[in-house]
């Protein structure tokens, strides 16, 4: 979530509507809320006591939201892929650049 979207942590912390709940730090707030607008609080979703499942929905709206930026963990993926291949390329380059460099030394004394 862009920090643009939150505003500060007012003294006395986040209280649900719902519950009544405080949350006092950034994470246990969002995982009650969720990570949008659109999201149901914790305590409305009847899994409430099933903290692991209620971990795994978060997860998954947190995977969803960064789909939709782009910036999901198999794009990570792609793009660290891509990096590697570039500074494989290169290696092998600036290998071929050295070999052709010493030859043409080489060549250069046996001449
Ligand atoms: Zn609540």
């Amino acid at each position: 979530m862009a920090k643009t979207d939150t505003y500060e942590m007012p003294p006395h912390g986040w209280t649900c509507f719902f519950c009544g709940d405080t949350f006092t730090t950034v994470g246990a707030a969002q995982d009650h809320f969720g990570g949008d607008l659109m999201s149901a609080a914790a305590c409305q979703i009847k899994a409430g006591e099933e903290m692991g499942l209620l971990m795994a929905l978060r997860k998954a709206e947190a995977e969803l939201a960064r789909y939709r930026v782009e910036d999901s963990d198999a794009d990570r993926r792609y793009y660290a892929m891509q990096a590697e291949h570039a500074a494989a390329l290169q290696r092998a380059e600036e290998d071929g650049y050295a070999r052709g460099l010493r030859d043409a030394i080489c060549v250069g004394f046996d001449a």
